[in-house]
């Protein structure tokens, strides 16, 4: 098993919190075979919303595939207390949002999407929809009066020992 942290960094205009809106988020997925080494072209969705019990033992599986290449059959879990925040703090490093907990596959590339939330600084709103598909995100608080943005999403994935 191993264990894969999904890190991200942006640029926040006004949000001092940047997070998955809840448990039916969706992550975005591309996953590589440990096995063969296949990487599919396929994007997936991984949410905590929907598991599987695993075959043997006590844990869940919240993506499950048979390798085309290889025909082995891999999983991974979401790690669910590792779903972190991304703060105006955090900005100008990377930080892990959440952890994958891998076997047999790996992930080899994340499109953020849909199914954000972002909090607005000095008491301005909570945007439940926001979209990130583009890279960016735009609006206006009309409680804190000013501009709202999220910009420059950039991941990258790191191995946990
Ligand atoms: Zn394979």
């Amino acid at each position: 098993m191993v264990k894969i942290a999904l890190q991200i960094t942006c640029r926040l205009d006004n949000v001092e919190e940047l997070k998955p809106a809840g448990p039916e988020f969706r992550w975005c997925l591309k996953f590589t075979c440990s096995n063969c080494g296949e990487t599919s072209e396929k994007w997936n969705y991984v949410s905590l919303d929907e598991s599987t019990p695993v075959q043997r033992g006590n844990g869940v599986n919240h993506f499950v595939s048979k390798c085309k290449l290889c025909s082995r059959e891999n999983s991974m879990a979401i790690l669910e207390d590792t779903v972190k925040s991304f703060t105006s703090d955090d900005q100008g490093k990377f930080k892990a949002i959440v952890t994958f907990d891998c076997r047999g596959i790996e992930p080899s590339d994340f499109s953020a999407r849909e199914g954000w939330s972002a909090k607005a600084t000095e008491g301005g709103k909570e945007f439940n929809d926001v979209d990130l598909s583009e890279g960016e995100w735009e609006d206006y608080c009309d409680k804190s009066m000013q501009p709202v943005g999220i910009y420059e999403i950039k991941h990258k994935f790191e191995r946990i020992k």
